[in-house]
This record gives C-alpha cells, sequence and structure tokens, in this order.
C-alpha cells in the first residue's frame, strides 16, 4: 500500500492507505480503494478533483456498472467451481488469493435465506461485499453469485433482484422421509399408479457407463416415485417461471433430507428431469454417510467411492455437475471427489469461514474470544435444535485451564468447532439492554484490523482443500 494525501474543501488533510492492486483507470478517471483508517473507502479522481465513497450499496452499484469484472458471472459449466460462502463479508479477499492462481472458479457470494435471518445481512450486503472484495484485489476472471438453498418462489425473485447468477434449489420441503421403512402395503397407500413410468422403470435396467447399471424393481421403482415425485413437479415449476430464459445457473439440491439420495433414486431424478426437459448445471445429492458441519466426514469411506463413482457417471451422463454441499473440512473424502468427477465439480463451503474467523479472535484478541465462547456454550442447547451434529460440549476443554496462547489450539476440536459454528446467529445477534450488540462490533473491528492475518488463515485452510481436491486427479 501506499498512502495519499488530500484536502477537503475545509482543508482538513485526509490520508489513506491505497490498495494497489485496485487502481483502475476509467475514461478520464482514475479509480482505486483505499484504507481510510476509520475503514476502506472508494476514491475517484478526476482532473484534480476527487470524491471519496463510502462502500455501501450505491458504491457497489457503480462497481459493477464501470468495471464490469465487478459483476458477478454464470459460472457452473466450468470444470472447477468452488462456493465461498462468506457469512461476514470479510472474507472475499482472502478466498480470491486462494483461487487466483488456480483453475479453480469462485461462486464468492454464497448465501442461503437461513444464513441472511442469522447473520443479519441482506442478499445486496452479501454481493456488495464481493464486489468490493474483487475490485480490491483487482481479480479480473469470472466469479459467481449464488442464491443459496431457495425455498419459494419469492426468494428466487428477492436472489434474481440482486442480480444473482445462480439458483440453488432447494426440494427439502417436497422430499418425503421414512419412505423405506414402511411395508409394501403402506406404500401402495402412497404410491399413485401411472402406466407409463412403470412401463419405463420396473424391472428395467439401465447403463449408465460401461459396467454401471442401475436397475429398478417395482418396490425401488415406487420409493422414488413417492420420495421424489412432488419435488419433480416443484422443480419443473420454478424451471419453468425462472430458469428456462436461461439466463442464470442452476443448481437442484436434494441434500437437506435426513435419508440418503441412493444411486438408483439419483438416475430417477436426474432422469424424470431430461424428461420433462429441465435443464440444470449442478445436483446436490445427500450422500451416504454424515457431512457435519465444519468437521471432517463421518461414515465408511469405501461406501462413500462406490456410491460416489456412480453419483458422478450420473452426473456425466446427463451433462451436470456434481455438487458437495457442506464441504468445509471434508478432508478425506476431498481426494475421492476429485479424482471420480474427473475435475469436475462443484463444492460449497461456509462454515470454515467463520471458524476460521473466529480462530483469527482466538489468536488476536483473546479476552474477547473467553467472552464469546462462554456465551457460546450458554446457548449451546438452543441452537443444537437447527442442526444435526453429535457435538459433546463436555469433551471441550475447559477454557481457564488454557492459555491465551493455547485458545487457537481449541479448533482442532471437533467438539469446540460445532460449537462455535452452530452458535454464530446467537453470537452475532446477541443485544444488551440498549439495543447494542454484545460481540459483533467488537468482532467486526477486530477483523477489519487484523485482516490481513484473516486473509493468510484462508489462504492456508481453503488451500489445503483445493490441495486435497486435486491431489488424485
Ligand atoms: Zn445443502
Amino acid at each position: 500500500m501506499s498512502k495519499l494525501m488530500f484536502y477537503t474543501a475545509e482543508d482538513n488533510a485526509v490520508e489513506v492507505d491505497v490498495y494497489q492492486r485496485s487502481l483502475q483507470i476509467n475514461g478520464g478517471d482514475i479509480v482505486f480503494m483505499a484504507d481510510a483508517g476509520y475503514g476502506d473507502v472508494l476514491v475517484i479522481t478526476s482532473n484534480g478533483n476527487y470524491r471519496i465513497l463510502e462502500l455501501n450499496h450505491e458504491t457497489a452499484m457503480y462497481l459493477r456498472k464501470n468495471f464490469p469484472y465487478t459483476a458477478p458471472s454464470r459460472v457452473l459449466r466450468l470444470k472447477k467451481t468452488i462456493g465461498t460462502g462468506d457469512r461476514l463479508g470479510v472474507a472475499g479477499v482472502g478466498h480470491i488469493a486462494c483461487v487466483k492462481d488456480t483453475d479453480y472458479v469462485p461462486v464468492l457470494a454464497q448465501q442461503s435465506i437461513r444464513e441472511l435471518n442469522l447473520t443479519g445481512r441482506s442478499y445486496e450486503d452479501v454481493l456488495d461485499a464481493a464486489t468490493f472484495a474483487v475490485f480490491k484485489s483487482g481479480y479480473k476472471k469470472p466469479w459467481g453469485a449464488d442464491g443459496d438453498h431457495l425455498k419459494k418462489p419469492e426468494e428466487i425473485e428477492y436472489a434474481i433482484s440482486c442480480g444473482y447468477t445462480m439458483i440453488t434449489l432447494d426440494c427439502s420441503e417436497y422430499i418425503k422421509t421414512g419412505i423405506e421403512k414402511l411395508d409394501d402395503a403402506q406404500l401402495d397407500g402412497m404410491y399413485q399408479h401411472n402406466d407409463e413410468l412403470e412401463a419405463i422403470y420396473v424391472d428395467k435396467s439401465f447403463e449408465i457407463a460401461p459396467g454401471v447399471n442401475i436397475s429398478f424393481d417395482a418396490r425401488s421403482y415406487k420409493e422414488a416415485v413417492v420420495i421424489y415425485g412432488a419435488a419433480l413437479d416443484f422443480i419443473e415449476d420454478m424451471y419453468a417461471l425462472y430458469i428456462q430464459s436461461g439466463t442464470r445457473d442452476f443448481e437442484i439440491s436434494i441434500d437437506e433430507t435426513a435419508t440418503p439420495t441412493t444411486p438408483a433414486q439419483h438416475f430417477f431424478v436426474a432422469n424424470e428431469l431430461a424428461r420433462r426437459g429441465v435443464k440444470f448445471d449442478t445436483l446436490a445429492p445427500r450422500f451416504c454417510g454424515e457431512f457435519q458441519k465444519g468437521i471432517d466426514y463421518i461414515g465408511d469411506l469405501e461406501q462413500f467411492e462406490a456410491e460416489f463413482a456412480v453419483h458422478a457417471a450420473i452426473a456425466e451422463k446427463f451433462d451436470y455437475k456434481i455438487s458437495v454441499h457442506s464441504g468445509s473440512d471434508k478432508f478425506s473424502v476431498f481426494p475421492i471427489i476429485g479424482k471420480l468427477s474427473g475435475g469436475r465439480f462443484h463444492i460449497k463451503t461456509a462454515g470454515t469461514n467463520w471458524l476460521e474467523a473466529m480462530k483469527l479472535i482466538a489468536k488476536c484478541e483473546p479476552e474477547l474470544y473467553r467472552e464469546v465462547h462462554a456465551f457460546a456454550l450458554d446457548r449451546f442447547e438452543d441452537a443444537k435444535k437447527y442442526y444435526v451434529v453429535t457435538t459433546d460440549i463436555t469433551k471441550i476443554p475447559e477454557l481457564s485451564a488454557l492459555s491465551d496462547e493455547q485458545l487457537p489450539q481449541l479448533f482442532d476440536n471437533n467438539d469446540a468447532r460445532q460449537l462455535i459454528h452452530i452458535t454464530y446467529g446467537f453470537i452475532l445477534s446477541e443485544k444488551d439492554a440498549d439495543g447494542k450488540f454484545v460481540y459483533r462490533d467488537r468482532l467486526y473491528a477486530a477483523w477489519h484490523k487484523y485482516r490481513d492475518e484473516y486473509k493468510k488463515l484462508l489462504t492456508e485452510h481453503i488451500g489445503h482443500h483445493i490441495a486435497q481436491l486435486d491431489s488424485l486427479i
């Protein structure tokens, strides 16, 4: 960074640190981002005059209009894409540093409605933060913006109206669970007879790839129809309304459900969507085993590998990519995903970026971390209601037994990771009797102050994700 001095109309000196990578010429204007001490600003100079703009929504719109690389675009058709959910709006520069010299294309803005509610942010905020990070970094490659886990038409419309280039349709409310436990008579009670479908599937076998076959009997066919029938109708309706015009990436999410998507069910969904003329770019199945938040895969690696091979073959046959959700820290399955997909996948991470941000607090502001940690323990039971996690808080070391230097080691402990992971909404929204945030403002001040350190943590940690995904390709 280099320092620059400005004088306001009242002759007050304003000194700013210029982010040199951001420097751009636009017509007769020189435009750059700078640290003004109290925060980052955008500076526009022309003919010796200058304007200093706060980083608000209008400034983001100015950037997207004048510097098209600061606006998102469709990216899912590219080979390796990674969703880097930045819940706080402070990770973008680090994420760009992770991918800029790789063949990974980032989806820098990626947020679900639930995350918006828990963090008190809007879709405008999330996209604007990505735009600022892109401009600040001088990053001129494509990147995407994902309205993640959208369940309702009005949510899709909201994301589209804000300029999101990717829609992830969450079908979980239309997917039936517990069907595999029904006896035949109970299943028949829920199944609606359909001659056309029965002729296609019952006692039929499909060759997905050489040596990879999927077959249905009456039972497995009926289960597929009962579990996914309503979801297929929902997908077809949303496709016709919002996607068919062909201007945005479309991901089908059937992962947020209790029972795994068997390869046969995945094939059924893909084949039925093809028959209905629904085109999409990625599909997220619910894999076997557990993809809990912010920790490694739990489950049978051999079964995962065998099933992932078939999931990947189905995706290949129907020309889309497998999307892996809850991809934070799934190091033991990354090599399998990279290899069996032929290096063609979408992977979503979010929670791990928040955990790295809190690890930064543990490192740099231990007193603040201790406060937040104690509060998280307090709210653990409430937070647990919203997540499927196996966290055992009795396995987390007592804070009083840890020196300040030992605090970051808590992030090597899965139970501590999950504790901090699932309580993020509580931590960020807690207010005192006067309506002031208890932790939020102090956390944001620290994330700004130690932003270079955060960038370093992310580069290492997301870099490790990328290295593992690439390790067998
Ligand atoms: Zn998901």
